[in-house]
């Protein structure tokens, strides 16, 4: 008789093996939920992207993509003073890391990061079949103290580096990447999905440093999270090999399209990255004067650790029962906290009182 069995035998026993990636919670339709999970933007994307997504003509759908994104890597370019040749064009930036260790890792090759990071890395550790190094980050009271950390001394083929780092939010200085690409000799990953929100990039080392590799995303500060679009900027030469183990046309042509639309927009979406920078001051003024511990932020979101006597997992079950779905890791070393996106000022107030009132019942 042919069971499942036999044929479960056959998978990877990498794959058999690993828990696989956890997103955050979708909700379904229908739940009324305001989220506050997944690090969304709150506003709409430019109105400049609708419309070129109603102008695309009928072969949009009929005729496959543009292979490598070529209009897109030209407006890419632009917008970050780049040439076309340094940039590779993804389905969200989930992909572009899926690249970089297709790219660069090997079996039983070592990846390191900082723990905690961006919660992807230990799956595609895991599909690479590569070791892990892990360095404990710091938690930090002020941000311009990260630029003091030292600079972890190891062996790794690639480290990555979420900065702003999630779900901590703090960003390592410029000066510090500097640094860092002096004393490591491995490729540097700087995942930069939430840098708009920051004061600093990487991106001005790329010139000098032919080991780095900028990773940004259009899901945060672009609204573009559900057209799939991600970035990496690296030498032309660095890109030229990870442009072979792409998929032949691994980018839609409506993401295409609305990513470069989102580009052209800045003033937009400048406009958007004040409006969430300053609501996430005043929510994080709201949740300290409630007992919160927030950690300083240079994303779209906090990470906060609510006062003694008010488990994080309790309210984040309790937030749950108001209406609001925030983010609990149950890792060891951030289950005592809860990671909030940055909403519109009405859905932050609403749940900074929510905080108020739970954090109050339990003193
Ligand atoms: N990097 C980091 C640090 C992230 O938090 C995320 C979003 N979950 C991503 C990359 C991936 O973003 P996307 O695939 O939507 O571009």
């Amino acid at each position: 008789m042919n069971t499942i069995d036999e044929a479960l035998v056959l998978v990877r026993p990498a794959i058999r093996k690993m828990a696989g990636y956890t997103p955050g919670l979708q909700p379904g339709p229908g739940q009324k939920l305001v989220k506050l999970n997944t690090n969304e933007n709150p506003y709409p994307p430019s109105p400049r992207v609708l419309a070129a997504l109603k102008e695309a003509t009928e072969s949009a759908i009929r005729l496959y993509p543009s292979p490598d994104a070529h209009p897109l890597r030209e407006r890419v370019a632009l917008t970050y003073g780049v040439t076309p040749e340094h940039v590779l064009c993804g389905n969200g930036s989930d992909e572009i890391l899926s690249l970089l260790f297709r790219t660069f890792v090997d079996r039983r090759d070592t990846v390191a990061y900082f723990d905690p990071s961006y919660s992807l890395y230990p799956p595609l550790v895991a599909m690479s079949e590569a070791r892990v190094t892990t360095i404990p980050l710091p938690r930090v009271r002020e941000a311009r103290e990260l630029g003091s950390i030292p600079l972890p001394r190891l062996r790794a083929k690639i480290f990555l580096l979420t900065t702003p780092n999630s779900p901590y939010g703090v960003a390592f200085p410029t000066e510090w990447i500097r640094q860092f690409l002096e004393v490591f000799k491995g490729i540097v990953v700087a995942d930069e999905a939430y840098v708009d929100f920051a004061e600093e990039s990487a991106l001005p080392l790329l010139a000098s440093s032919p080991r780095l590799v900028i990773v940004r995303t259009l899901s945060k500060t672009y609204s573009l999270a559900g057209m799939r679009a991600g970035i990496a900027m690296a030498d032309p030469k660095l890109i030229r090999q990870m442009m072979k183990v792409k998929d032949s046309y691994n980018m839609g042509r409506f993401a295409q399209i609305a990513a470069c639309a989102a580009l052209e927009d800045q003033d937009y979406c400048k406009k958007n990255r004040d409006a969430v920078v300053t609501t996430r001051r005043r929510f994080t003024a709201a949740l300290t004067r409630s007992g919160c511990t927030v950690l300083p932020s240079s994303a779209n979101f906090i990470f906060a650790v609510p006062p003694a006597g008010t488990p994080a997992s309790a309210l984040y079950e309790a937030l749950l029962a108001r209406g609001y779905l925030v983010r609990h890791f149950r890792a060891p070393t951030v289950s005592d906290g809860l990671r909030i996106s940055i909403g519109t000022d009405a859905d932050m107030d609403g749940l900074a009182r929510a905080i108020e009132e739970e954090c109050r019942g339990n003193q």
